[in-house]
């Protein structure tokens, strides 16, 4: 019952007393007005404390008013948290009140009781948590075969369970007698169960098997957890075998307890083999000191983590760098002992050198540098600079440069302008772009003028932590470069003037020249006496000549100033055209004049510059013919591809010595005298040609000929 009297449970010998199952929910209903009051005493004294117990008088009356005198014994105890009573008649052996009691406690027991008759098949008791634990009451269970509830077996251990027990029932008595299986089952509502049953086997007086009494428990909770301990276990175990540290546990005195295969890769010992072993005897000397050094201050400071590094030697007798970690178990009563993690440095540490190598050696390149270097972090303060940056500041700002600081501040506190463009700069190089500029110092020598290339500095994960700058003084070849702008706008100043100035000079000279060469021809025809008439005729052709020469040097001039107009040409029409037209036949009438073209590709090029050129080609070839050979012969080959046009005037003339070959080009220069000519010509071929943007090329051999190779690009629209 429960303190307050209400009634929990009554077994069948009360209800036999008292009269009847259905009636008395509380002990107050059922006993004499009378003793009420030292019943509800006696219950107040025995639920203070769980074991309490008292000796009572129970004068119980039933609905019809009889009433008898039961002498009783009342105990509380606590279930599910709560205090609960006990009211038992005391007449009854002290071993019925144990099996009472013992009844009472598997009634109320969370593990299924039970007994089953082996020649009946029939369970003679279950107790009532058969209805919590399989779904099934305790009446269904006893009124049915235990077949029934068969199919409820996990099929994995179906056939355990129906072997042990067939077992059990037909073995004749032996020593054993007790017996546990742990077998899965589906229960109807909470699915998979495990269940651990425990019985003892009572024979019959002919040692045959009779009696099946056991208990059945609820391990799914305490099963699965293990399940999961193992599993963790080898997930750990996982983990700290392919772990690249290695794991050593030590215990007290040092001894390994524990240790991760990867001890095998720097030892070359198989970790079974070190268990119990003294690191001493697998370690050097001097990295055991380190080792004990750093396991004597966790000691004795008691501290949780030491840390050190440790030089291993590893089993090919390499070194190998480490980072040992100690923690501290000491304390813990289950563990007594410290994890020492040991770390393969040996990687990092030689990344680590090269950094710093190369680290070095950027100083070097960055300090040998006569340019300014520095950079400066997004906030603008100095990162780092070499020795021409400081010299910079000092040369223009007075004042030595110092790491971290803000550079541009500190001008403007000293007095300098305010230095907001190179300020812009830095900072929109620090939105990623590479930025070029100009810029100007005055200082106490003068003019200083600086051409600056910033760049972004980005660090690994690829974000903008800064911007490097290169100065480089410019200040000569400004200066420089100005000075020949201004000479030569100069130069081209007065190249027009004298341009102008021979233009205007040979066109004001070629009207006297033409009206003299009239007077001559009047005077040719007056002319009487021999000697006249060769001095007039020697005037004549040297005017004649002083003509030419004027008209070409104009012509010349002409063509100099004329742009280079474009435009497809028909070489064949104008090499045909201009042998026409200039009465060369006329001439020579005997000459042999050969044309082999092959233009693929249309001649685009300016037509009056290179009619120009191969008037000029041709007519020293017919100029500079060789009398004493049967016949003069002109050979002209041309071809064209997209880009160029190539051209060959070969004649079989007298040929030019080696020693002029370099000159003909000169203005003026003659190498032959037995013509009349200005020594112009090749010189305005070359001209033109460079205006056309080509070349032209002799080869010649005295006495024998010369080819003349011109090649000027087609201009393409
Ligand atoms: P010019 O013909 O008026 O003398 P050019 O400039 O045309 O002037 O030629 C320069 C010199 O090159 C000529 O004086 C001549 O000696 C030489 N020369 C030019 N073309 C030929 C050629 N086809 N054969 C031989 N010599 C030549």
């Amino acid at each position: 019952m429960q303190p307050d009297g209400s009634i929990l449970f009554k077994n069948d010998q009360w209800n036999s007393i008292t009269g009847g199952k259905a009636w008395g929910n509380n002990i107050f209903e059922m006993i004499s007005s009378s003793s009420i009051p030292q019943f509800r005493s006696v219950l107040e004294q025995i639920s203070s404390h769980p074991g309490n117990t008292a000796a009572i008088n129970l004068e119980l009356e039933n609905p019809s008013g009889n009433s008898i005198i039961m002498p009783a014994e009342a105990f509380s105890y606590m279930e599910n948290g709560q205090i609960k009573i006990m009211v038992m008649q005391v007449n009854k052996s002290e071993k019925d009140k144990l099996a009472d009691r013992l009844f009472f406690s598997f009634e109320n027991s969370n593990d299924v009781f039970y007994e089953f008759d082996i020649l009946r098949k029939r369970y003679n008791y279950v107790s009532p948590a058969c209805r919590e634990l399989f779904g099934i009451t305790p009446e269904q269970a006893m009124n049915t075969p235990p077949g029934s509830f068969e199919y409820m077996i996990h099929a994995e251990d179906y056939a355990l369970v129906h072997n042990h027990f067939r077992t059990i029932c037909k073995t004749p008595a032996h020593d054993r007698k007790n017996f546990f299986i742990r077998y899965r089952y589906f229960h109807s509502t909470q699915g998979l169960k495990w269940v651990i049953d425990r019985h003892t086997v009572f024979y019959d007086e002919q040692f045959q098997p009779c009696l099946i009494v056991g208990s059945i428990r609820d391990i799914t909770a305490s099963q699965l957890s293990q399940e999961k301990l193992q599993r963790d276990e080898k997930l750990f175990k996982g983990i700290i075998d392919n772990s690249p540290d290695l794991l050593l546990i030590l215990d007290r005195q040092e001894k390994v307890r524990f240790v991760s295969s990867s001890v095998e890769n720097i030892f070359g010992y198989k970790p079974d083999a070190i268990i119990n072993m003294h690191p001493l005897q697998f370690m050097n000397k001097s990295a055991y000191d380190k080792m004990a050094l750093a396991l004597r201050e966790l000691k004795q400071n008691s501290l949780p983590v030491t840390e050190t590094e440790i030089t291993l030697k590893n089993s090919k007798g390499n070194e190998v760098f480490t980072r040992a970690r100690f923690v501290n178990y000491l304390n813990e009563p289950s563990a007594q002992s410290v994890l020492v993690v040991i770390q393969d440095i040996t990687t990092q540490k030689k990344y680590d050198q090269q950094l710093k190598d190369s680290y070095a050696n950027l100083q070097c390149i960055i300090n040998n540098s006569d340019d300014p270097v520095w950079s400066m972090d997004t906030e603008l303060k100095l990162i780092v600079f070499n020795q021409a940056f400081s010299d910079l500041i000092k040369m223009f700002f007075g004042f030595q440069p110092e790491k971290g600081q803000a550079i541009f501040d500190e001008i403007v506190a000293r007095g300098y302008p305010d230095q907001t463009d190179c300020r812009n700069h830095f900072l929109s190089a620090m939105t990623g772009k590479k930025i070029n500029f100009e810029k100007t110092y005055m200082h106490s020598s003068g003019e200083a003028i600086m051409y600056y290339t910033i760049s972004p500095i980005f660090n690994a994960e690829g974000r903008i932590t800064g911007a490097s700058c290169i100065g480089k003084n410019i200040t000569s070849i400004v200066k420089l470069n100005r000075t020949l702008t201004e000479q030569n706008e100069a130069l081209i100043k007065a190249n027009r003037e004298l341009d102008r100035f021979v233009y205007s000079m040979s066109h004001d000279l070629r009207s006297p020249v033409a009206s003299a060469l009239g007077l001559v021809q009047i005077m040719e025809l007056e002319a009487q006496d021999s000697g006249t008439i060769m001095h007039t005729s020697m005037l004549k052709k040297r005017l004649g000549r002083l003509d030419a020469l004027i008209a070409g040097i104009l012509d010349f001039i002409k063509q100099q100033k004329e742009p280079v107009k474009p435009e497809i040409i028909d070489l064949n029409w104008l090499i045909e055209s201009l042998v026409e037209s200039r009465g060369y036949k006329e001439e020579v009438p005997d000459m042999e004049l050969v044309l082999n073209t092959r233009v693929d590709f249309p001649v685009i090029t300016d037509l009056s510059k290179l009619t120009t050129v191969l008037e000029n080609l041709i007519s020293n070839a017919i100029k500079y013919r060789d009398n004493l050979k049967p016949r003069l012969k002109i050979i002209i080959n041309a071809f064209s591809t997209s880009d160029e046009t190539v051209i060959q005037v070969i004649d079989n003339g007298i040929g030019i010595a080696d020693k002029h070959k370099e000159k003909i080009f000169d203005m003026f220069y003659r190498a032959s005298s037995s013509v009349n000519g200005s020594g112009l010509g090749l010189y305005i071929v070359q001209e033109n040609l460079r205006a056309m943007e080509g070349t032209i090329q002799v080869e010649s051999k005295l006495n024998e000929g010369s080819v003349f190779t011109i090649r000027f690009k087609n201009h393409h629209p």
